[in-house]
């Protein structure tokens, strides 16, 4: 999903002006829209339940993350852990990214969507990172991303995930489950972000990226969420979700 890209919602997305009259007759309350103490909340769970989440995608350095999550756009985790496996063995510098080279880097994730696009960016930011960088990866987004193949989402999560900076970087799952519940709802990953920013405590913010992929990815899935086992289900207020409000009040009680 393109950074600053206006998005339009699917059917199975939320729309927020939609919320006010969701409500379902007899059910109790519902918070207002990303309030603190109901954020907070939703945050305190996804702790209690994963203390430590991590990404899924595999990686020793910073630069084997760096190019695992440009080989990750519009591609699965899965599919890219399985190109890398061997990839990284044989590259995991700039330096044995370049000796490689780019054909046999292509062959290499070919298995992977644009993977032709994406073996020209991995060979072009591995010359940067070594005449600009000595070889390193920078920790501004700024520099991140002047890189070839390398947008705000992907600086975020370099950001994030190898120098531990507490931004949080909005893909799909992330976008989808801060309009749904909502917690930061916006038209464009942009304004998703600079909502998160805002309402997450700073005490979650390092994992928050984490934890709303997670579930994103696993339980508010975008086809058939699976509101039934869902941990904030008493809190979220999309008009979509498949529980009654009412079943599950209590539960969280
Ligand atoms: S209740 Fe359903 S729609 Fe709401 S966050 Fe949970 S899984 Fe997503």
């Amino acid at each position: 999903m393109a950074i600053g890209k206006r998005v339009k919602l699917k059917a199975h997305e939320k729309v927020p002006g939609a919320l006010a009259a969701a409500k379902p007759a007899g059910a109790p309350c519902r918070p207002k829209l990303g309030d603190a103490a109901t954020v907070r909340e939703i945050f305190r769970r996804f702790a209690a339940a994963i203390p430590n989440p991590r990404g899924e995608l595999n990686y020793r350095n910073p630069f084997t993350l760096l190019v695992a999550v440009v080989l990750s756009a519009q591609a699965t985790d899965a599919g890219v852990n399985k190109a890398t496996a061997k990839l990284f063995a044989v590259a995991d510098s700039p330096e044995r990214m370049l000796a490689l080279g780019e054909a046999k880097l292509a062959e290499a994730i070919k298995t992977i969507g644009l993977y032709r696009a994406k073996a020209k960016n991995i060979i072009a930011l591995s010359e940067r990172l070594i005449k600009d960088y000595g070889g390193e990866v920078p920790r501004t987004r700024e520099e991140l991303e002047q890189l070839p193949g390398v947008g705000r989402k992907t600086a975020n999560v370099v950001l994030n995930t190898a120098f531990g900076q507490p931004v949080i970087a909005v893909d799909t799952h992330v976008f989808r489950v801060s309009n749904r519940v909502p917690i930061a709802p916006g038209k464009t990953p942009r304004e998703v972000e600079a909502g998160l920013e805002k309402v997450v405590p700073d005490d979650y913010k390092l994992n928050a990226h984490h934890w709303l992929i997670l579930h994103g990815r696993y339980v508010c899935k975008a086809l058939r969420p699976d509101c039934g086992n869902c941990l904030i289900n008493d809190l979220c207020r999309w008009p979509g979700k498949t529980v009654d409000l009412r079943k599950v009040a209590t539960r969280h009680s």
